[in-house]
Parts: C-alpha cells; structure tokens; sequence
C-alpha cells in the first residue's frame, strides 16, 4: 500500500450531490488500505464565471488580481469536499497552495511549479487523515497566490505525486478515458487501455482535451503512473499511461487528434540569407510567441529568396503580425499571409518509429477523400497534416478507418460538438 492521488475535474464537483458522490470515490480509495491525497478543480463552470466577472469590468485586469480571482474557485471545492468526506465518518483537512507549500515561478496566470513542500503532507497522512488539496493554484517565495493556466489541476496532481512518490495518480474526469480520437466525431472510437507518455504528450497537444499537457509532460519526466478514469463508473479501469519502455506495441498508429486554434502565416520573398529565418523567430519567441510548424521553401537559383510559412495560436495572431510587419521591413520582405481556415489533423503513435509506409498510407488517404493537405509536419510518432477547417472532420473519420482504430462498440458522447464540426 503506499500514496495514491486523484484529482477530480470542475464536472465531477458540478453540485452538492456530486461532491458527495466523489468524497464516496475517496472513501473507496482510502478503504483499499491507501493514503490518499486529493486535487480538486473549481466546481463546474465556475472559473469561466469568474473570468467573465471579471471582464465587465475591465478589458485588460490586471494579471495578479486574476489569480487572486480565479484561485477562489478552487478552494470552494476543497471546503466543500472535506466536508463531505468527514459527513461520511472519515478524517480529512484541506489545504490550499500556500498551506501547502506549492512554489512557483513569480509569473501570474501561467505560473509554472518549481517545488512542493512534503514534510507537512507526510505528517498529515501518517496521522491517517485524508488531504484535500486545491488545483491550479500556487505561491511564489514571497508569499504572492499565482495559478497554473487554464487547466492547470492536471499539472497540481502530477506534481504532488512526483513529489510524495506516490504509487499512482488518477485522474477522474467525465470520459471514460482517452479515446483512439473523438467519439463525438467517431462513434465507434475505441477506449484506449494504455497509452505511453510520448503518444499522450502529443495526443494532448494536437487537440485531445483529456488532460493538461504539461501534466503529461510532469509525469514523463518523474515517471508518475497516470491512469485518466471516469469519476461517474467508477467500476471501469480507464486509460493507464506510463513509459513507452513499459509498455508492448501492436499497432502503428494509436490515435487521430484535431486542432483548429491555430492559424497559419506565410511571410514571402525573404531573401536566403544566413540569420534571417532566426530573426523572424527570434522576435516571436521574445514575445512569448510558440510557433507550431514551420516550413520554409525552397529558393530557386533565379529568385534567391524564400517563402516562409508557419503556424501559432489564434490568440496570438494580433501581437504576431504586429511583429512580422516591422521584420518585414527590416528583411525586406515582400507580403504577410494570414490563412484562419485551417485546421491541423494529426496521427499519433509509437509504433510508427522506423516504419516506413505510414506517412504516405496517410496521405494517399487523405487525397482519395478528395482533401487537399496544406502544409506537413512531422516527428518521431506524429504526422500532422494542415487542412482546410471544413475537411477536419472527415479527415479524422478517414485516417480512423484507415488504421484501423475502431472497435465494435459504440462510445458514450458527451458535451458540446467540436467547433469545426
Ligand atoms: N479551474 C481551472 C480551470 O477551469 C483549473 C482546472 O480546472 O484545471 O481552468
Ligand atoms: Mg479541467
């Protein structure tokens, strides 16, 4: 037996009925003879409600007043909670990020972990009492409240697991786990049993909602068992996601992902020069600017100049063609480019390293769907096509058939419809 944490997302702590039904999936963990430590999300909608106050009254709030703001939401849950699992006769406390001791960098609203204090968890849990811990947020040194990013809880309860070692950490959400793609899009999407961290990491990162992909990226890293469950059937096992090395791989491809948040910029006639790709990047990463594919043609002899074509998130279009136009005249350049109807469709899998043959199965499937491929990009266990926004969803439909990932049930859906479908 040993420390076992779970976290529970904003739908799984939506009412008063269902914190009593998670305090219940406590009890159960803590009954199987295990300490257990519990990260909690704000309950339902209420971090998007307390974004939206705080837009009527100013366009641009100051950044720390917002994770003064949204850290409250988390620590409703964490009363509520213990509450309810002392209701059922258990010893619990809750604690938030300072009492704790979740240090971050001094950054508001994106912070990121740099340590977690043990000593009073692990005297708390010897006690045998159970800890109810609130996600997304933290403390810098000096004592200022920081949270982690929209979706941030992921990342607090992989990060207390790595520091507490514990045996596992159980993410319980409203799916039954991760998907071979959206079910919503692809009824008979198969439940994946186990994914490795790498699949996962690019899985999170190319549209599948499941988890916060810095908590993936957490686990890889203090190899922390991560098991992504549903909190509403508690009788089923879920998606375990550990290392590759751990795991045997049958099939090339694991899974299909979409994202349409992106957009894609092309800046023509560059001249080929040494330097000059570095400086249009350059002064996009110094405004914190992440770039996603990035392709730069070919300079024929007579032109001596190069397209280049890349792609970043919507929300940072305005500050990344605020940039380009001064690079552009600095590079003398001729035009800026911008193309939002795109959407990027991605297969996912370890067991494509070193196997020819995959990458053109995807294209030549693609092209007898009559869907024109924009731009590619590719990496050790992902090929990511750009579409058009309108053929996302029969290109995942088709790529999921191709490889073979549906089974012979069909999946629950729930929740809104994609954007792009
Ligand atoms: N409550 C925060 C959010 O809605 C953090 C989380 O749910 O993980 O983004
Ligand atoms: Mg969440």
């Amino acid at each position: 037996m040993g420390i076992v944490v779970q976290k529970f997302g904003g739908t799984s702590l939506a009412d008063t009925d269902k914190i009593k039904n998670v305090a219940k999936a406590v009890i159960k963990e803590k009954n199987n003879g295990n300490d257990v430590v519990v990260i909690v999300s704000a309950m339902g909608h209420t971090t998007d409600y307390l974004v939206k106050l705080s837009s009527e009254i100013s366009k641009n709030p100051n950044k720390r007043e917002m994770d003064m703001l949204l850290s409250t939401g988390e620590q409703v849950s964490i009363a509520l909670l213990t509450m309810a699992i002392q209701e059922e006769g258990y010893e619990a406390i809750s604690l938030n990020a300072s009492q704790v001791g979740i240090i971050t960098e001094k950054v508001h609203s994106t912070a990121r972990i740099i340590d977690i204090k043990t000593d009073k968890l692990n005297k708390i849990l010897n006690e045998g009492k159970i800890i109810v811990v609130a996600g997304f947020q933290g403390v810098t040194e000096d004592g200022e409240i920081t949270t982690l990013g929209r979706g941030g809880s992921d990342t607090s309860a992989v990060a207390i697991a790595a520091s507490l070692k514990a045996q596992r950490c159980d993410i319980y959400t409203d799916v039954e786990g991760v998907y071979t793609t959206d079910p919503r899009i692809v009824p008979n999407a198969s439940r994946l049993e186990i994914v490795s961290y790498e699949e996962m990491l690019e899985l999170a990162r190319t549209g599948a909602n499941v988890l916060h992909p810095r908590a993936v990226e957490t686990a890889k890293v203090y190899n922390v068992p991560l098991r992504v469950r549903s909190t509403f059937k508690l009788e089923n096992l879920g998606t375990y996601i550990i290392g590759v090395n751990e795991m045997e791989i049958s099939k090339n491809v694991t899974g299909v992902a979409a994202d349409t948040t992106q957009v894609r910029i092309v800046i023509c006639d560059v001249p080929d020069q040494p330097g000059n790709a570095g400086k249009v990047f350059e002064k996009l990463a110094q405004s914190n600017i992440s770039v996603d594919m990035i392709i730069q043609s070919y300079a024929r002899h007579n032109l001596n100049t190069n397209d280049i074509a890349f792609t970043v998130d919507e929300n940072d279009l305005k500050n990344t063609l605020e940039i380009l136009e001064n690079v552009k005249k600095e590079l003398n350049a001729s035009n800026i480019f911008v193309d939002d109807d795109i959407a990027k469709v991605s297969i996912v899998g370890a067991g494509m390293i070193d196997r020819p043959g995959i990458a053109s199965s995807m294209f030549n499937a693609l092209a007898k769907a009559n869907i024109n491929i924009k731009m590619i990009s590719t990496s050790e266990i992902k090929i990511s096509c750009l579409v058009n926004k309108n053929d996302a969803k029969k290109a995942i439909q088709v790529l999921h058939s191709t490889f073979e990932l549906g089974s012979d049930e069909i999946a629950e859906v729930k929740g809104d419809l994609p954007n792009f479908v």
